[in-house]
């Protein structure tokens, strides 16, 4: 095993690092910026590296820097966390190239992935459903245009490179394909400097469900079950949950086997998610994150395991140790995401935390680098906290998740734990009965009432 490592990341995640290192003994090096000099998780790193100015592209993103304070401080491996340089795979080559073992799957299952295209391609070839769409990157609005009348409006078109939701144009006719197809090309070209856009039938109400798998890379793979994230604002996350409200065990161990045997053939290595969206009791694949996930909590809570010390023992060229056989489900878990923004406009609320109060009692978890008198810096994601709640089921998660909210106080900026509130005590939200889209007229609604 390790016995330094260096974690390329700030924020909750980093803690959540140094918390499992810790641990098993192994001792960390924080990076930060210099608007982070007095954050959290440089507090807690047994060493910390100052790495550049606020801006994470000079920061958090300077591979150099950050390869530079690996090597002085001796560290053997990188945890990149997600987000940043999690899926950059010229970052995990680099870090090889310095004889330094990136925390995550090899450079070219990341490259792989980081390509939607070809991750829908390597996904068809090893049997997993997919959404219906364009066989590979549009050459053309002609193809475009072809791609639609064949599967049918509305369709969807993405960005290659995507993530985090960018560059996704949707058409409902093909009145408004061309502006799509534009305005997803300008996006994409702007987001990730390349314009390559590929299409995929728009599917009007799923619920967005991903499976949470691990591998050590001797041919051991497990998954650990499902998470429902259709809880999504532009595309973006705000509630998990695992498992999902409307899966059965038997949906959830036919899913598990696709998947792993997929994974096995790949010969992939590390934890990686699948993400499916599911609708009319068909999964269909739409991509993979080669990384760990904001999310991974839940699954923690419901399996007991500890993904990121999975994480480490498979870098370090362990096997896994068990098999699906031994892993067990076990209650029911929710995820709130606390930004720093307003709970009904989301503007950005960075600025000083005059009070802070996590909740606790059983089946609680706070996974945050917040504190009192900490200044939330205006350069970064604007995530501050997650409350993670287990509950023997989901309505048992759902008031412990009500209660904790009760208890949490974070003072001096806005936060979106009111919306979380009212999100819990939704009658529809506690029925389960809801998709992708059900979170935007839930929050629309809340702005008419205000
Ligand atoms: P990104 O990498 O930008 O996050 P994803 O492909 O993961 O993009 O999609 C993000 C979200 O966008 C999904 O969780 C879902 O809510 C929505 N979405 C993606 N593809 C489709 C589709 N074909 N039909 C309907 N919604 C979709």
């Amino acid at each position: 095993m390790f016995t330094k490592v260096l974690i390329a990341n700030r924020g909750e995640i980093a803690l959540r690092i140094h918390r499992a290192c810790q641990e098993m003994g192994i001792r960390t090096v924080a990076v930060h910026s210099t608007a982070d000099a007095t954050a959290m998780h440089v507090r807690l790193a047994d060493e910390s590296v100052c790495i550049g100015p606020p801006s994470a592209r000079d920061s958090y993103l300077n591979v150099a820097a950050i390869l530079s304070a690996a090597t002085i401080t001796g560290a053997e491996a990188i945890h990149p966390g997600y987000g940043f340089l999690s899926e950059n795979a010229r970052f995990a080559e680099m870090v090889e190239a310095h004889g330094l073992t990136f925390i995550g799957p090899s450079p070219d299952h990341i490259r792989m992935m980081g390509d939607k295209i070809a991750a829908k391609d390597a996904m068809r070839r090893l049997g997993v459903p997919l959404v219906p769409g364009s066989p590979g990157a549009l050459a053309s609005l002609e193809e475009a245009r072809e791609v639609a009348d064949s599967i049918k409006y509305p369709v969807l078109i993405k960005a290659a490179a995507g993530g985090g939701g960018r560059g996704m144009k949707v058409a409902q006719d093909e009145s408004e394909l061309e502006e799509a197809w534009r305005v997803a090309r300008t996006e994409a070209k702007a987001a990730f400097g390349d314009d390559s856009v590929y299409m995929e039938k728009y599917l009007d109400r799923p619920r967005h469900i991903e499976l949470q798998v691990m591998a050590d890379g001797h041919g051991n793979v497990v998954h650990f079950g499902e998470r429902d994230c259709s809880l999504q604002r532009r595309h973006q996350k705000l509630v998990e949950e695992a498992g999902s409200p409307v899966l059965s065990p038997a949906q959830r161990d036919a899913l598990g086997a696709t998947v792993t045997a997929a994974l096995k053939q790949l010969g992939y290595r590390n934890a990686g998610t699948l993400e499916f969206l599911y609708q009319d009791e068909q999964f269909a694949f739409i991509e993979m994150n080669t990384r760990l996930q904001v999310e991974h909590p839940v699954t923690e809570m419901v399996c007991g395991v500890d993904l990121v010390r999975e994480q480490l023992r498979v870098a370090a060229g362990e096997r896994l140790g068990y098999t699906q056989d031994d892993v067990r489900f076990n209650g029911h878990a929710i995820e709130c995401r606390i930004t720093a923004e307003d709970p009904l406009t989301f503007a950005p609320s960075p600025g000083r935390v005059t009070t802070y109060h996590a909740p606790g009692g059983l089946g609680v978890r706070v996974d945050s680098a917040l504190y009192a008198g900490y200044a939330v810096p205006p350069h970064y994601d604007s995530l501050v906290g997650k409350l993670i709640v287990h509950g023997a089921n989901r309505a048992e998660a759902i008031a412990r998740a009500r209660r904790a909210l009760d208890e949490m106080v974070v003072a001096g900026i806005n936060t979106t734990i009111p919306l979380h509130h009212r999100i819990m005590a939704d009658p529809e939200f506690q029925a389960g009965d809801y998709n992708i889209h059900w979170l935007e007229r839930f929050v629309a609604r809340q702005e008419e009432n205000r």
